[in-house]
């Protein structure tokens, strides 16, 4: 048997990647700025990464088109962007430590997480559409006798990808392996609270033998490098994770530039509706539970709204209350820790604040509510659960992005429904009943982009994933992922 890693000696000796990946080679930006990036563990500094201003941006963008418009990708048979991109998961699988231990540095999720989810949910999502590209066909539309009439998907050009710090690698991996498979260049800009992973992926694909320019990554903030992206006249298509409220600012630069095609995946305030005929309400409790306070609650689909019927009410809240107590928060790197870090200071600030505001509205505070392990310098919140909360109240209606859970207790399943779909959201929903008619029913009133009965946060790269209202449009994953990142032509042939 092999012994066990010890993450805090590996952590003491990780090197990280710092420059801005342009046009295949690492580089500094432009005007030599750097911002820090300091780990949410114990508010270590990890390293001082380049800050791409306008200029890197371009000059990304510049080394994206020139790809693209010479063919060494966009027009590389689909059976040869495969294999490189299959070589790429491959060399991603055979770093897997490395890339589990930068992330969980970066952005304080446990490494056990890391390990099993993030790494190999980013290499099964790279080899899924690798798998797909040339597998795909046209089509031809049925014109009749005298024409020809081709239905063709081409690649946009240049898209950019800006994506959120709750699952770094992961997340830009939705984006970029359907837009590198479908022959794209892209840009790449990751969170400034978690860039390191995404810097170390580009030179993996370089190894695979991704050409130069294909893949470029600008790290930086969202109003400097994530606007130049928004607004670059030469980007064609931009695929957004992050804020409801950015997401919208991407429509306002698209509207301003170019009229790129802006695909947004933005926040959830997701409800679980707990039925009274629920057939297992430990497990359902459990379910619950993960919902809310996997990955600290930094989740887009967090099941942030628990919806009780009032006969199992508090049969099902007390279970709740017992997996919040149970849960171990404790050091990232420890492998037996399944709460880790916040990302940053001020996001733990954030949902601190909404713990105020939920104790100020009424509601209940039933368990957690504070920061805890603040001697270690890091940033961590206990699971934190309210009752006795009403659909109105900003917990109820607010996206936290932490391990908050608001309870509101419901008289049948209209009002469940119409309780549910009371947000400006749409994301994920789910329903815990025995009765198929209404597990129907609540399926198809939703408003949410996701609806899992008896069960929750199911996931597959094969089905598409995105939410209703102001949770986004457009879908990851899935071949309805190639969407956002083809055009659509018709040719039509005349034929004597
Ligand atoms: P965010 O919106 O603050 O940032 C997302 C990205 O946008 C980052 O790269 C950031 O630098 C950039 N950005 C920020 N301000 C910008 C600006 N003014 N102009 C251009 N770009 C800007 O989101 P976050 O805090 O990184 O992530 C949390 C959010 O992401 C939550 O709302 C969560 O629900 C959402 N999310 C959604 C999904 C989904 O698939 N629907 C998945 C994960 C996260």
């Amino acid at each position: 048997m092999s012994t066990p890693i010890d993450w805090h000696v590996r952590a003491k000796t990780a090197a990280f990647a710092t420059d801005a990946w342009i046009d295949g080679r690492y580089t500094p930006a432009a005007d030599g700025k750097r911002f820090a990036r300091i780990s949410p563990i114990d508010g270590r500094h990890l390293a001082d990464v380049a800050f791409c201003g306008v200029a890197d941006v371009d000059r990304a963008v510049a080394s994206g088109r020139a790809a693209f418009a010479d063919g060494r990708w966009s027009k590389l048979a689909p059976a040869a962007r495969k294999k490189i991109l299959q070589r790429a998961a491959d060399l991603i699988d055979a770093h897997a430590d490395e890339l589990a231990l930068t992330e969980t540095l970066d952005m304080g999720k446990p490494i056990a997480d890391s390990l099993a989810v993030d790494v190999p949910g980013t290499t099964r999502c790279l080899r899924w559409f690798a798998e797909a590209v040339d597998k795909i066909y046209d089509e031809i539309a049925p014109t009749g006798p005298h024409a020809l009439a081709l239905i063709t998907r081409e690649p946009v050009g240049v898209v950019g990808a800006v994506v959120p710090w709750n699952f770094p690698m992961i997340m830009a991996m939705w984006k970029l392996a359907p837009a590198l498979a479908a022959g794209n260049s892209v840009v790449l800009k990751p969170a400034e609270q978690s860039p390191l992973t995404a810097l170390r992926l580009a030179a993996l694909f370089a190894e695979a033998g991704l050409p130069d320019g294909v893949l470029n990554v600008v790290p930086g903030d969202g109003p400097v490098t994530g606007r130049a992206i928004g607004l670059h006249g030469d980007i064609d298509a931009v695929g957004f994770t992050g804020s409801t409220e950015i997401g919208k600012l991407f429509l306002q630069y698209s509207g301003q530039s170019n009229m790129k095609r802006v695909w947004l995946e933005c926040g959830g305030k997701s409800p679980l509706i707990i039925m009274r005929d629920c057939r297992d309400l430990a497990r359902a409790a459990e379910i619950a539970a993960s919902a809310i306070f996997y990955n600290q609650g930094e989740m887009c689909t967090a099941g942030s709204r628990l919806l009780l019927d009032a006969p199992i009410r508090d049969e099902f809240l007390d279970l709740v209350l017992g997996h919040a107590r149970a849960r171990n928060i404790g050091n990232p790197l420890d492998i037996a820790t399944d709460v880790g870090a916040m990302v940053e200071q001020r996001h733990m600030q954030r949902v601190l604040e909404y713990v105020a505001v939920g104790a100020a509205e009424g509601a209940r505070l039933r368990v957690g509510g504070a920061q805890v392990r603040a001697e270690t310098g890091g940033f961590y919140v206990e699971p934190t659960v309210f009752d006795q909360v009403t659909p109105t109240m900003r917990i109820a209606q607010e996206e936290i992005f932490g391990p908050v859970l608001a309870a509101l207790e419901f008289d049948g399943i209209d009002q469940a429904i119409s309780i549910a779909n009371g947000t400006i959201y749409g994301l994920g929903s789910a329903i815990f009943t025995r009765d198929i008619d209404t597990a129907l029913r609540a399926s198809r009133a939703l408003r949410a982009g996701l609806v899992y009965v008896n069960c929750y946060d199911a996931d597959d790269t094969t089905v598409p994933f995105g939410g209703f209202g102001q949770s986004g449009n457009g879908r990851d994953k899935s071949l309805h992922a190639f969407d956002k990142y083809t055009e659509l032509k018709t040719t039509w042939i005349a034929l004597s």
